[in-house]
């Protein structure tokens, strides 16, 4: 198992590494790869995991620390898993309400039995820039496409998204328990296992 006292988050920003330091505990101390570059590596992968492996290596090759990174997206069961990892920018870069909007009139005559959707959350963690062995956890949360937005909580394609065992969407639930639900805190709590913390 690593023993951990130091990593850096493959992020610049300031809410997940809050987020993730609340996660983690004192006991490691969690640093940002915008203290080390400025310079976001090019998102080549064609995967959630291919883009974590490589957003970590890079945080750790610019830091020269352990690395973790993060990469999460919706993944829709009718359109083959699209928008997967380009789901931050589905819509061309207009934002998330363009996003929704794209994503709902691309479903608009797909039945409710098809409607099957789950959003992802790939960790990555790698002990130094070319470790040949990272840890890979991911958090899945199955849900599926509502017909039109519901709840102002949340971000993204949270208002779409219909949690059916709190019959809401993600939208509508609190902050504290969408991240007990989320793909995001399974991941979490399996790269928890994975180091022991
Ligand atoms: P990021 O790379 O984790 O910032 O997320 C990529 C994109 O996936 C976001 O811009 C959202 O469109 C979508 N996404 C990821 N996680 C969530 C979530 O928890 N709720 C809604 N949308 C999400």
């Amino acid at each position: 198992m690593i023993k951990l006292t130091q990593l850096v988050l493959a992020s610049h920003n300031a809410g997940k590494l809050k987020e993730l330091q609340a996660m983690l505990g004192e006991s490691v101390q969690v640093r940002s790869v915008g203290e080390f570059s400025s310079v976001e590596p090019e998102e080549t992968g064609l995967s959630f995991i291919e883009n974590a492996i490589l957003k970590a290596r890079n945080a750790s090759r610019v830091s020269g620390l352990p690395a973790l990174a993060d990469d999460s997206g919706l993944a829709v069961d009718f359109l083959g898993g699209a928008p997967g990892i380009y789901s931050a920018r589905y819509a061309d870069g207009q934002g998330d309400a363009a996003n929704n909007a794209k994503l709902l009139e691309v479903m608009r005559e797909v039945p409710d039995a098809e409607r099957g959707a789950q959003f992802v959350c790939c960790l990555a963690l790698v002990r130094h820039a070319d470790d040949p062995l990272p840890i890979i956890c991911e958090g899945l949360w199955h849900g599926s496409i509502l017909h039109q937005p519901q709840g102002a909580n949340g971000f993204g394609y949270d208002p779409l998204f219909w949690v059916a065992e709190r019959h809401c969407s993600s939208a509508e639930l609190s902050p504290a328990d969408k991240n007990q639900l989320s793909h995001r805190a399974r991941a979490m709590a399996l790269f928890k296992q994975r180091l022991g913390l």
